[in-house]
């Protein structure tokens, strides 16, 4: 059966309004990779799946959540979607609102953006408004205007993304025929981590349900820490939120499956972004490698059973900050002859 998107294949499950017209790129049914080689090099003994989220239409899962928000907003005859963001949410929401031929906005608060992020939301037409102020400020402003008439809040204050994204799930227990032991992903604004959880509680009502563990990043974890961080910092742009708006529902996922909130450093996380991209050939952006540094301490820690089915999320594809990759290998190698013995040289053959 050809596949065209979350919501041919699971309207049943969705909230839609009747006679709704699916606003679809055909986002989902990304791959679950087995990882055998970064398994080992992590020195775990059980079988790892890596639910790639970077193959979704814009390279992200924000996909499943903007097909379902951008059906809504066109169903009730909106002319234009807006979102505070710095990153996946703009290049998402922009290119289904090309996809469905209204406009979109973006307010960007100040600080830096992944340069494919900001590219994509250029390209697809977004109008880029800048603001001098920070993501709170721009999630203010956001909520302001969603009461104004025929404009559509996109951002993940909109509860249809969560459930667009649930669907994830769905395609994890799908593939596999069973339930994972447990469910690893970052955590930022939490929304996904929410998500997830609201699906297998779905699919699976009675249980056994996969244990959630969610990572943030050491200088962004207020789930962790306790409490809001005022200045959040982390190489990981994705998940640099000091105050996440569904951190009630990341914490009550882990509470319910008996899983944790945990985090882990930037210099874990760049390793890790490595070893994934050079184990497994799976580039990432660095946030998607925090639930891989997680796994890797959570070996560690010895939490994780021998012959235990995990799978993770991937949440965006490695292409969507270049700089990032750069600044880890800084010198351009320098050239030599073109001769035989130079290459063999160089090569060390
Ligand atoms: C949005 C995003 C996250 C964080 O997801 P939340 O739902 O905010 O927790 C992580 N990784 C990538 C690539 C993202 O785009």
């Amino acid at each position: 059966m050809s596949w065209n998107g979350i919501i041919h294949a699971f309207r049943d499950r969705l909230p839609l309004p009747t006679n709704a017209k699916a606003i679809t790129l055909f986002e989902g049914n990304t791959p679950l990779l087995p990882a055998p080689r970064l398994t080992a090099a992590i020195g775990g003994d059980f079988d790892l799946r890596l639910k790639y989220e970077g193959l979704n239409p814009t390279a992200s899962f924000k996909d499943r959540g903007m097909t379902m928000a951008v059906t809504h907003a066109v169903a009730k005859g909106a002319k234009l979607v807006i979102c505070a963001s710095t990153g996946n949410t703009s290049a998402s929401a922009s290119a289904y609102a090309a996809r469905a031929g209204i406009a979109s906005a973006v307010i960007i608060p100040s600080g830096k953006i992944a340069l494919g992020k900001l590219t994509q939301a250029l390209m697809h037409g977004a109008k880029l408004l800048p603001i001098s102020g920070n993501f709170d400020d721009a999630l203010n402003l956001i909520r302001q205007m969603s009461n104004l008439k025929e404009v559509e809040v996109v951002n993940s204050i909109n509860p249809v993304r969560i459930e667009g994204q649930k669907t994830a799930s769905f395609e994890i227990l799908e593939a596999l025929g069973k339930t994972p032991d447990f469910h690893f992903l970052p955590v930022g604004n939490a929304g996904n981590i929410t998500a997830y959880w609201k699906g297998f509680c779905e699919a699976i009502p009675k249980g056994p349900r996969p244990r959630m563990f969610g990572w943030q990043a050491s200088g962004a974890a207020p789930l962790v820490d306790g409490h809001i961080v005022k200045d959040p910092q982390t190489i990981a742009t994705a998940i640099r939120i000091g105050n996440p708006a569904s951190g009630e529902g990341a914490l009550a996922a882990a509470k319910e499956s008996n899983g944790r909130i945990d985090k882990v450093s930037d210099q874990e996380i760049l390793s890790a972004y490595q070893l994934l991209a050079q184990t497994e050939g799976i580039f990432v952006e660095p946030a998607c490698a925090a639930p891989v540094a997680g796994l890797r301490k959570a070996v560690a820690a010895g939490w994780i059973p021998k012959g235990s089915l995990v799978t993770m999320t991937l949440t965006g594809h490695g292409l969507k900050d270049p700089d990032t990759v750069l600044s880890l290998f800084p010198h351009a190698p320098s050239p030599i002859p073109p001769t035989l013995d130079a290459a063999r040289k160089a090569l060390g053959l």
